[in-house]
């Protein structure tokens, strides 16, 4: 704790102190043109890996980066909420699923362990598990990084069954854009929309 209320003091004396008038124009408001999806894990900070200022980015972080099917049911659905409010109200005109390496959300997927919540969750992607089950050609780390890039596909196929989503799509007003960053060599890789592969960028 006493890390963290020591890094409050420096970014009080440092960032906050040379970007006050930054901080005064968005405590009315914010307007961020982009919303990433990306995963809780405590070393892909999107923040820290786009070099966003405050207000740039709509961030959602959830266990994998998962986007559940659109299941408008009355349940508690966080990831599905901040959607509506990034694409409803916000207007954002980008979608940004990021993946990334060594995700334990992912390897929960593949090697299911005890617990109530992460197990039904990444369940969104059980059809990922399925399909790599059968690859016997692949090592488990490569097993593990088609499945971080198979989930990136998931997620961005079911972001095209939210209705409002969809017809922002085909209006013209909102890109979807699959992503997937390389912890160890601090590489980001984005999915060639047309061949469905990821590229270094
Ligand atoms: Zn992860």
């Amino acid at each position: 704790m006493d890390t963290l209320i020591e890094g409050y003091r420096r970014f009080r004396d440092s960032y906050f102190g040379s970007h006050r008038h930054l901080f005064e124009e968005l405590a009315a408001g914010q307007s961020p043109k982009a919303m990433i999806v990306s995963c809780c894990d405590s070393r892909v900070d999107p923040h820290l890996i786009f070099n966003a200022q405050p207000g740039d980015v709509f961030t959602l972080r959830n266990i994998a980066n998962l986007v559940p099917p659109y299941a408008p049911d009355g349940a508690h659905h966080s990831t599905s909420a901040a959607l509506e409010y990034a694409v409803k109200v916000l207007e954002v005109e980008h979608i940004v699923v990021m993946g990334h390496s060594g995700c334990g959300g992912v390897r929960a997927l593949l090697e299911p362990q005890d617990g109530e919540f992460v197990g039904p969750w990444v369940k969104i992607a059980e059809a990922v598990r399925r399909k790599v089950d059968g690859r016997a050609d692949l090592t488990r780390v490569e097993r593990l990084r088609l499945c971080e890039h198979e989930v990136i596909r998931v997620s961005l196929a079911n972001l095209t069954g939210y209705p409002w989503i969809s017809e922002r799509i085909v209006a013209g007003r909102l890109v979807l854009h699959g992503w997937y960053f390389d912890i160890e060599a601090g590489r980001l890789y984005i999915r060639d929309a047309d061949d469905d592969r990821f590229f270094p960028v």
